[in-house]
């Protein structure tokens, strides 16, 4: 029609297109659930905005999805009746990616096509995935509430830009033509795009539709008249039914599995999940998934993060951050909570006994999933250790009723075990505890290498008491703040008094008496010429192969924790 418009991609965009084309090779039928899973979050989105404005509808409320194919031309079309987009939106979100750190994001890959693809399929393609199997795509799309000289034209050869123009467009939604390239011929085969849709599309909650041929006309016999052909008409795929609000016993595995990477956008299959409904005081479904590997950007501040939010079946919002703790920042899913209003905002869930109620819920939820997980399948949940540990380190800072519990699943390294990796839980350490031992004894230092071979190490080692050792940036920041499990004090060895209680014997008691006496005169040399540096200089019998050694006194900050503050720049 007219204003026909170029725009560059912005340089991201390029860079994940390039990337994708040459690294998803393997994987290229993925395009289908990406673009049915955006055609399925635009009904969503109209569903919620026509809560307020009826019209929205324009008369027709029966949301889908149609996929069809067209053998000839060798295109595949995806076309939904969902909230549409206006030709500022087809700018932002079709030209750009709106994800924060996407830019560092890129700067990381390695260029190792293998590698990278990974990453990419944990960065989620989205829209752009069309390219992997169309050397061009078209986009006609309107707006829901827009006039139908509103719509607009999107196309592109996903190099580097795409045009824009105003059109007409009678359909509100979006429809999205692949002009496949040449060796991809194959996916504009009805049965072929129907064994993917089955795959893809059983959990999404609108109908994901196929044409099917009408049956042909029957001849007329003696005793019974002409059957006439049957137009034929569009038939749904999936069950459509929002797979939460089923029976657990009615959802396979598999079915699990394509949902959560319909909500995460991640590739990979989750770890674990849980899937509950609530009956009672709170009346509410939750389905919670542990992803197998952190995401790209679990270290981003501005990631977002949080449950997908459905209030009655309808959705609502995603991230919705207010119900899970941030150092459960990992866990992705959706609450479908039957008390909060229809129109809540996150500013009313801000402040809400319903929302503090589901936190608290939804927050136990998990650690008994994790608790679960770690008493059944020690592998498994040292697998989820790796990837999220350290998030799960900022647990006892941040949520003091649930410190012990969290406490009871962080993982460490210990003197016992000898290796660097983090297996050793605090209830094992205290199991091990020595007869008269009533501390958990441990040491932070900058490296594992520097905790395992400090000299501070050496008495308890004498004496075969385990030491937790911890190197991880965040180890501090959780010590000041765990200071206690299941009664026990935990108490770094590098403090002024190791307290060992009833595990000093009398003898060694004596001995360091006589020892203090004897090298009065040395102490005072070794202060005088260390003046201010220290505060104090004691003989000690904590040292069995190296002659002396830094503490910090009790109450004082320790060394880490002055080097943690130092480089925050404090
Ligand atoms: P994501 O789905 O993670 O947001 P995508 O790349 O898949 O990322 O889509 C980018 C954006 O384009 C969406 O967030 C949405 O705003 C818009 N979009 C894509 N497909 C549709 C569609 N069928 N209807 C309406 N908007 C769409
Ligand atoms: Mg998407």
């Amino acid at each position: 029609m007219s204003q026909q418009e170029t725009h560059g991609f912005q340089t991201e965009v390029k860079q994940l297109l390039h990337l994708m084309i040459h690294s998803l090779y393997s994987n290229k039928e993925i395009f289908l659930r990406e673009l049915v899973s955006n055609a399925a979050d635009a009904a969503d989105k109209l569903r919620y905005e026509a809560l307020t404005n009826n019209d929205l509808y324009e008369g027709d409320g029966e949301l889908r999805v149609r996929i069809s194919a067209d053998k000839d031309k060798g295109t595949v079309t995806i076309e939904d009746n969902g909230i549409g987009m206006t030709r500022d939106g087809v700018i932002e979100h079709l030209g750009t990616i709106a994800k924060s750190g996407t830019a560092d994001f890129f700067k990381n890959l390695s260029g190792d096509e293998s590698k990278d693809s990974q990453l990419i399929g944990q960065f989620g393609v989205g829209f752009y995935s069309a390219f992997i199997v169309a050397d061009r795509v078209t986009v006609r799309t309107r707006a829901a509430g827009h006039n139908a000289d509103e719509a607009v034209l999107w196309e592109s050869a996903g190099e580097g830009d795409f045009t824009v123009e105003t059109i007409s467009k009678q359909t509100r939604g979006t429809e999205i033509t692949l002009h496949l390239r040449d060796d991809e011929k194959e996916f504009a085969d009805d049965y072929r795009l129907r064994s993917i849709i089955t795959k893809y599309s059983d959990h999404i909650s609108v109908p994901v539709e196929m044409f099917e041929a009408g049956t042909p006309a029957v001849e007329a016999t003696e005793d019974s008249e002409a059957v006439p052909a049957t137009e034929g008409s569009w038939k749904p795929m999936n069950k459509a039914t929002a797979l939460w609000t089923r029976n657990k016993s009615e959802v396979s595995d598999e079915e699990y599995q394509e949902f959560y990477k319909h909500i995460s956008h991640d590739f990979a299959d989750p770890l674990l999940w849980s899937h509950n409904r609530v009956e009672g005081k709170q009346e509410y479904t939750s389905l919670l998934y542990i992803p197998a590997k952190a995401p790209w950007d679990l270290w981003n501040r501005d990631r977002k993060h949080g449950l997908k939010l459905f209030v009655q079946r309808v959705f609502v919002m995603d991230d919705a951050e207010q119900f899970m703790p941030s150092y459960l920042r990992f866990v992705q899913g959706l609450i479908d909570s039957n008390d909060l209003p229809l129109n809540v905002s996150r500013e009313i869930l801000q402040d809400n006994k319903v929302t503090t109620a589901l936190r608290t819920a939804v927050t136990k939820r998990v650690l008994g999933m994790l608790e679960k997980l770690a008493k059944n399948d020690a592998e498994k949940y040292q697998s989820f250790w790796t990837e999220f540990g350290q998030v799960l380190k900022e647990g006892p800072a941040e949520d003091f009723a649930n410190k012990e519990r969290v406490a009871g699943l962080l993982r460490f390294a210990s003197t016992h075990t000898g290796e660097a990796k983090a297996n050793v839980s605090l209830a094992d350490y205290i199991e091990r505890m020595k007869e008269g031992q009533s501390k958990i004894y441990y040491i932070v230092a900058d490296s594992h290498e520097a905790a395992a071979n400090s000299p501070h190490l050496e008495v308890l080692r004498k004496k075969d008491i385990e030491v937790l050792l911890m190197s991880e940036r965040i180890d501090e920041w959780l010590i000041n703040h765990l200071t206690e499990f299941d009664g026990k004090k935990l108490h770094s060895v590098t403090r002024g008094d190791l307290e060992l209680g009833e595990l000093e014997d009398a003898g060694e008691k004596e001995a360091q008496e006589k020892l203090q006496t004897e090298s009065e005169g040395l102490v005072k040399r070794v202060k005088d010429s260390l003046g201010d540096k220290v505060s104090e200089v004691k003989v000690t019998t904590r040292l069995t192969d190296t002659p002396a050694c830094v503490v910090a006194g009790e109450g004082e900050m320790s060394t880490q924790m002055i080097k943690l503050m130092q480089a925050a720049g404090q």
